[in-house]
Parts: structure tokens; sequence; C-alpha cells
């Protein structure tokens, strides 16, 4: 049994609105959105952080950017921000790699 909340939310043991699934990717809404559209796309396999990516499971960064991009498409979004953070001290509080996908408001650069 896993503990990890995100795994938890990909297997439906922890509701969550669903927003795209498929065999490897499961995309829902923040619980606690920071912009009128704020999405989380996450591998359903358990992979820590951007620091698990290396050569041999690029593909699944590649795909969840891509899912993120076909519902951006979907939604007719006029822009957009993907953010993977990484770690505690760039604001990762869940430790199950996830693409934030914001949108919806003007955004700023750099971010805080
Ligand atoms: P992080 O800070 O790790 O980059 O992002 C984690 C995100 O997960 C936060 O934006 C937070 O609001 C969201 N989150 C935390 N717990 C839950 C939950 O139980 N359900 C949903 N849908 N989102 C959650
Ligand atoms: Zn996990």
């Amino acid at each position: 049994m896993t503990e990890c909340l995100f795994c938890k939310i990909a297997n439906k043991e922890i509701p969550s609105s669903a927003v795209y699934e498929d065999d490897e990717i499961f995309a829902f809404k923040d619980i606690t959105p920071q912009a009128p559209v704020h999405i989380l796309i996450i591998p359903k396999n358990h992979i820590k952080s951007t620091e698990e990516i290396d050569d041999s499971n690029s593909a699944i960064a590649g795909k969840i950017i891509s899912v993120a991009a076909g519902i951006a498409r979907g939604m007719n979004l006029d822009g957009y921000r993907l953010v993977f953070n990484c770690n505690e001290i760039a604001g990762q509080t869940v430790p199950h790699l996830h693409c934030h996908l914001l949108s919806g408001r003007a955004m700023h650069w750099p971010p805080g």
C-alpha cells in the first residue's frame, strides 16, 4: 500500500477532479488553485521529482508535457505556464513528479 498522496489520487483511493487519464498519465484539478486554470499532470507510476528523470525514463516527461499541451489546446488557452517544482527549496510539497498547468490570468517573471 503506497503512502504517496499522488499515487493514491492516481489509483482513485483519494477522490479528485479528473481532467485527463490514459494508461500512464493522470491529470486533475489542483485543490488550491493559484490561477483560474490550475491542473496537475502526473505519471501513474511513482517518480519523486525531475531529479529522477534521465535517459531511461525521459519519455514519460515528454508525455506529461504533450498531455499538458493537449489539455491547453482543448481548453483554447491563450497562454499558460508549465511548472515542475523540484525539491522543497524550489516549492515542491508533494514528492511525486507533477507538472502544474497554470492559466487564466496574467503571469509575471521572475517567479517568487
Ligand atoms: P508542489 O508544491 O509540490 O509543486 O505542488 C503540489 C500541489 O498539489 C499544490 O499546488 C497543492 O495545492 C496540490 N495538492 C495538495 N494536496 C492535494 C490534494 O489532495 N488534491 C489535489 N487535487 N491537489 C492537492
Ligand atoms: Zn507517488
